[in-house]
């Protein structure tokens, strides 16, 4: 028997009883969470070592590979705790990781519709399913990334062929202040020059006004440039502000101006009635990005991106007729691998099909309803304290709020303060080019209750 041919070395790569120690650390970790302080559980000092050592020659132990995992999750802050309300994501659904897993576990090709027709048609049949959501009339599709840094990416370069071709060296594009960078990144790695971007002013209320995006539109014309997109925002990460949709959707067709809105954060609400109400006009949208790993709490790795016209995704993507020619037959399902910048790729859908239909639309419903509840709730709380003063009324579910007096030092004090009591855990971000605090409020266990506890954390804290 040569060194090639021992059965227990084969046997080992199975690595039988990993999945069911992995599951049962897991199922403890999601028992536990709720309950879990925000901060810093375990310091760093010393695992950093053990953690970046390079693999041995010789076999490891599953059990201590995972101790030692457990050890690293648990030396920075636990954001899937409910009270960790810093920033816009949050715990992972456990239906939506072992979705995850089992993409992995099962792994199979969905680049293309011949391998895999049945894992392709429930991918399709999900993001045709949010195509409806969100509005957008048949011939529009749908593809899943890894974020709205990928999706913001796709859709630009789509936008980018389809109103520009080649003739990129004089165009413009439209954001506001509070657009998410990743957006001018997209037009970066895109290819489109710094120079290409234009900062549309904000009306008080931090929305992006219209007026004066046509007027820029109409000066950039007067001197030759070539405008070709608006980027509109459906809920910004540092307010949850929503741009005047409808208006914005009139201004870019009247312009010839490819509509992109990120509802990265926002777009989940659109399950609930107040939300689809304050996302209204979005169904005008050429594209649009939601983060499932946001409003539709997925873990990270869940980006959606829908597009009103399959065919420019298509015509910016698709690799060259022949290349898969003698496995790809076509057929009425999408190839993913054209309509986006990946060829083999991860399954993402399990991520978002799993928790739907296990727990079904009313369940999410009921969560992002209650969100938008304890945002209003805790926007009145804290703009009646007489020693603070809230922003403005919440879109969605983010909540900014400031001294009324004192400067943006005494701002960043008490959110020092406030963090310092290890019971909750705030952001700041600047609101009108002064330092607020911020709230995200987006967690399925966040309930009322520890929403008031927390606000009284924060009244104890001034
Ligand atoms: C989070 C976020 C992004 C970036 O998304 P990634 O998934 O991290 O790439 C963009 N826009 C908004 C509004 C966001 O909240």
């Amino acid at each position: 028997m040569g060194p090639g041919d021992d059965p227990a070395a084969v046997a080992r790569l199975a690595a039988p009883g990993l999945v069911e120690e992995a599951a049962r650390r897991l199922a403890a970790y999601w028992r536990e969470v709720p309950g879990l302080a925000p901060g810093r559980a375990e310091s760093a000092r010393g695992l950093a070592e053990r953690l970046a050592a390079p693999p041995g020659e010789e076999p490891g132990d599953g059990e201590r590979l995972l101790d030692l995992l457990g050890r690293a999750v648990g030396a920075g802050e636990e954001t899937g705790s409910p009270r960790h309300l810093a920033y816009i994501p949050s715990a992972g659904l456990p239906a939506s990781a072992v979705g995850a897993l089992l993409a992995a576990g099962f792994n199979r090709v969905t680049a293309i519709p011949d391998l895999s027709p049945a894992m392709i048609a429930l991918e399709d049949g999900l993001l045709r399913w949010l195509c409806g959501v969100f509005g957008l009339p048949a011939g529009a599709i749908g593809t899943l990334q890894t974020g709205a840094s990928l999706s913001t990416l796709t859709a630009v370069v789509a936008a980018r062929e389809d109103r520009l071709g080649e003739a990129t060296a004089r165009a413009t594009a439209y954001t506001t202040v509070h657009t998410h960078e990743v957006a001018r990144r997209a037009l970066r790695v895109a290819g489109l020059p710094p120079s290409c971007l234009r900062t549309v002013p904000t009306t008080g209320d931090l929305r992006m006004d219209p007026a004066a995006a046509s007027r820029l539109i109409e000066a950039d014309r007067r001197a030759g440039r070539t405008p070709f997109l608006l980027l509109a925002n459906a809920g910004t990460a540092v307010s949850g502000t929503v741009d005047p949709l409808p208006e914005l959707a009139a201004l870019a067709r009247r312009e010839g101006l490819w509509l992109h809105v990120d509802a990265a954060y926002g777009g989940g609400f659109r399950l609930t009635e107040r939300g689809r109400r304050r996302l209204a006009g979005i169904e005008q949208a050429d594209s649009l990005c939601v983060d499932a790993h946001k409003s539709l709490f997925a873990p990270f790795g869940a980006g959606v991106l829908l597009v009103r016209d399959a065919a420019t995704l298509r015509r910016a993507f698709a690799l060259e007729a022949d290349c898969m020619a003698e496995v790809s037959g076509g057929g009425d399902l999408p190839t993913y691998s054209d309509l986006g910048p990946e060829l083999s790729r991860e399954s993402r859908a399990l991520r978002l099909w799993l928790p739907l239909h296990l727990h079904g639309l009313r369940a999410f419903r009921e969560v992002l309803d209650r969100m938008l509840d304890l945002a209003a709730e805790a926007h009145r709380a804290l703009g009646a304290h007489p020693a603070l003063r809230a922003g403005p009324v919440p879109d969605l579910s983010i909540v900014t709020f400031r001294l009324r007096h004192g400067g943006d030092r005494a701002n960043r004090d008490l959110l020092r303060r406030v963090n310092a009591t290890g019971a909750l855990r705030l952001g700041g971000a600047p609101v009108n080019g002064r330092f607020s605090l911020r709230m995200c409020l987006l967690h399925p266990q966040l309930d009322r209750s520890a929403l008031r506890e927390m606000v009284r954390v924060i009244a104890r804290a001034l």
